[in-house]
């Protein structure tokens, strides 16, 4: 019998997947570092028994209805918005992605940003770096205090329990809201659960961490902002469609808000005319939430494991749905 074939969508650390090598003939698109064209895409998930996917990979019901050979899709990623489950579900296709290994790291990162918006630390890079720094002065760059602050997080799950665990030692009040109660969030890190509103008139720093699915997309708009604290920072290492881009420049630009720290957009990349790049008061990255070398070769690791297991009949660590299809 021939061996099952995987192909990988972007160059990923040789080391890694050495446990798919022994079992499979792989296949990666290592161009200039550049996205795999939808048309290779689809050719190739033609002839693949599994897909290696990025997210910015458009994995939809036409990919899965040519792939008439296709078992798996592990997704690098903690997030499967890229990935259409259901169809997947309904073609036999086992989805994987990569939770846990990433949460601290994307903490780590989502209270960096909240900092740096807080206090103005790239502006103030760009103050020294302009040759703009000639006398000390008393509000000369003064941001926004971080400890004693409430920090309100909208998606309470792993990353939000780490972010909590980070805002503790800043003495922040964590309020938090999820469509169901976080007890462990509650009993351990103190964080006390809210309404959404709630969130919004108390917080002083906002921060969205939910998947972006049908719910989540586009719940921060003209209306949410315009319910926030004049004083208040909205952060998003979610996904950027949990955002109306528009509507957050406008509440930005008519001092709804103080501010802004994301590391995702709604279309990524986004280049440096963009609305929200052109604002002071507005931190952007480039979705670099897990970017550790650790912890991206832990995702790669766990993304090649996944699949591995599942051409070779065994459950994945990581699967959205499994108990769907077995
Ligand atoms: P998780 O453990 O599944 O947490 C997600 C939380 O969102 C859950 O507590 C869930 O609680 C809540 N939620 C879901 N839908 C909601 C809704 N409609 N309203 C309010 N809350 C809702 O996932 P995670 O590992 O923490 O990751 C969270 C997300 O972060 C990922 O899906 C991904 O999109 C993003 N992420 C971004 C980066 C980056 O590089 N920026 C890195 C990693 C992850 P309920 O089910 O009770 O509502």
């Amino acid at each position: 019998m021939d061996n099952p074939s995987v192909f990988i969508t972007r160059k990923v650390p040789e080391d890694t997947i050495a446990p798919l090598r022994e079992v499979a003939d792989v296949k990666m698109w290592d161009y200039e570092d550049t996205p795999v064209p939808r048309d290779i895409l689809l050719e190739e998930a033609e002839t693949a028994t599994a897909l290696y996917t990025i997210l910015s990979d458009g994995i939809d019901r036409e990919l899965f209805e040519r792939a008439k050979h296709l078992k798996v899709v592990g997704n690098l990623a903690v997030g499967y918005d890229n990935v259409d489950v259901g169809a997947a579900t309904e073609h036999g296709v086992v989805v994987c992605n990569t939770p846990d290994v990433l949460t601290d790291t994307t903490a780590d990162l989502a209270f960096a940003l909240l900092m740096a918006a807080a206090r103005r630390i790239p502006e103030a890079e760009q103050y020294i770096k302009e040759g703009k720094w000639g006398n000390w002065s008393p509000l000369l760059l003064a941001g926004q205090d971080i400890h004693h602050k409430t920090l309100g997080i909208v998606g309470m799950g792993r990353i939000g329990e780490s972010v909590a665990k980070r805002a503790t030692g800043f003495e922040m009040e964590i309020l938090y809201h999820n469509r169901s109660r976080n007890e462990k969030a509650e009993k351990e890190l103190g964080a006390t659960y809210a309404l959404f509103d709630e969130i919004l008139e108390r917080a002083d720093f906002v921060l969205n961490l939910t998947p972006l699915t049908s719910e989540t997309k586009g719940m921060f708009n003209r209306n949410v902002f315009s319910k926030m604290k004049k004083n208040a920072i909205f952060l998003n290492v979610g996904r950027g469609g949990a955002v109306v881009e528009e509507d957050l420049v406008a509440a930005i630009k008519q001092g709804d808000i103080a501010g802004a720290g994301l590391d995702v957009f709604q279309k990524e990349p986004i280049p440096e005319d963009h609305p929200l790049v052109q604002l002071p008061n507005v931190v952007c990255l480039p979705h670099i939430g897990s970017a550790s070398v650790e912890t991206r070769k832990a995702m790669c690791s766990l993304t090649a494991r996944n699949i591995r297991n599942v051409l070779s009949g065994e459950r994945p660590e990581a699967a959205v749905n499994w108990d769907e299809i077995k």
